[in-house]
């Protein structure tokens, strides 16, 4: 009998041919073309994905924490999942530091390559420093005050706001464990089935996925020269990611579930693939969510709170290259960082990284709170902006990893991980 090809696969064979005819456009002349009539494509697509993320937190959310026994089992899973969050991102940064103090990519880049690419970037670095200057100047409290939403219309008609809407469903979710079952019933019969509903939605949307990760990857245009300049600082991100993705995380997986680590990855692979091409792990939440579900055979209860906290506040990838990125740039200005600096940079790399939105480029942007910490110029930001985009995409990769990893973790320890057979994978 013949095989049908999966999803997985037919992403796979959009991602590769997009990347190709990406790379060759500008070439034969089809810059126009493919703006014109690939991009939307794609852009249709990731607004798909967007379109849903909060409809799906809303209902995932409270669905899954009504479905709790007690409320001491959502703060028990809470602080794991919390905790758990922090340990990855203090490793990440940790990784990330000890590669660029060995590998010191900062002292492969030529004085005369240096002041090209201020030059290039200047203006675009400009309206990213007065980006970060506004996130800045919040007083310390102002994060805890952000996750309380004044009006719930207001905060579901905005995707950055992910936070205040996780809020308001677990507080609805809480309220429905509460108040008298017999009223509830009826209530929790509708977030039921309105989840069911939403997920279908995702699987719809995901039929389109081939067709939208080529699009993305057609049409993004990367300068490979100045890559090129920037190799040795990219390779050291790079590698850091690697150490993650094929050491930190398999150890997590293996010490605290029996998921093999190779069923893991072909579980998330779709959302891997759609991180890489979006560059968003909100945009990749609902099939994070998906895959989490139907193919690691997490429970909805712990998927529907760990991932779309991951997807806010636990980005490995980005504070692995917000501490190479920091070094590197005090490199390529010939300072030498002090441990103490060093330590500030840990530090703030990790409060930048659980601040960013999980939107491309998010990351860049709070660099720049990192490098005033250690009283870094912040123009240094336009030495890496030239290959931001694609380490963006990697480390989103890393980002939704991460959070695959710890949903797994909180899932087992809980006894609600419940890994289906090889070959039922259906995302
Ligand atoms: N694009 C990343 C994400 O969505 C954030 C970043 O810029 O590092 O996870």
């Amino acid at each position: 009998m013949k095989r049908k090809l999966p999803l997985y696969g037919k992403i796979l064979i959009g991602m590769a041919l997009g990347m190709i005819w990406g790379l060759s456009a500008e070439s034969m002349g089809l810059l126009e073309f493919t703006n014109n009539w690939i991009k939307p494509w794609g852009t249709i697509f990731i607004n798909g994905l967007k379109l849903i993320a909060i409809p799906l937190i809303i209902f995932s959310l409270i669905d899954g924490i009504s479905n709790l026994s007690d409320v001491s089992k959502l703060s028990r899973i809470g602080g794991r999942t919390i905790g758990l969050y922090l340990a990855t991102t203090v490793i990440a940064v940790t990784i990330g530091l000890l590669l660029v103090n060995i590998i010191k990519p900062g002292k492969f880049l030529t004085e005369e390559k240096r002041e090209e690419l201020g030059r290039a970037y200047a203006s675009d670095m400009d309206s990213k420093i007065t980006s970060a200057r506004e996130l800045k100047d919040d007083g310390p409290l102002q994060v805890l005050v952000d996750i309380v939403p004044e009006n719930l219309f207001g905060a579901v008609s905005n995707n950055t706001n992910m936070l205040q809407v996780i809020f308001f469903a677990m507080l609805f979710g809480i309220a429905m464990i509460l108040a008298k079952p017999d009223k509830v019933r009826p209530v929790k019969s509708f977030f039921d089935g309105a989840n069911e509903v939403i997920l279908k939605i995702v699987d719809l949307i995901m039929n389109f996925a081939p067709v939208g990760v080529f699009a993305l990857l057609a049409s993004l245009n990367i300068d490979l020269d100045l890559m090129k300049a920037l190799g040795v600082y990219s390779l050291s991100v790079v590698l850091g990611l690697a150490i993650m993705v094929f050491i930190t995380y398999p150890l997590i997986l293996k010490t605290f579930t029996k998921l093999p680590y190779l069923r893991f990855v072909k579980g998330i692979l779709p959302a891997q693939v759609l991180a890489f091409s979006t560059s968003s792990s909100a945009a990749t939440l609902p099939v994070t969510i998906d895959c989490a579900e139907k193919n690691l055979g997490i429970s909805e209860e712990v998927s529907s709170f760990v991932l779309p906290l991951g997807a806010t506040i636990n980005m490995d990838g980005t504070s692995i290259h917000q501490g190479v990125s920091a070094v590197f740039i005090a490199q390529a200005f010939g300072l030498d960082l002090t441990l103490g600096q060093q330590l500030t940079i840990l530090m703030t790399a990790v409060l930048s990284s659980i601040g960013a939105a999980a939107v491309p480029g998010a990351g860049i942007i709070m660099l720049i709170i990192v490098l005033e910490a250690v009283g870094l110029d912040p123009s240094g930001l336009a030495l890496i902006l030239a290959v931001d985009r694609p380490l963006d995409m990697l480390r989103t990769v890393v980002n939704v990893t991460g959070d695959s990893t710890v949903a797994s973790v909180i899932a087992g320890t809980e006894g609600e991980l419940q890994v289906p057979p090889a070959d039922a994978e259906t995302a």
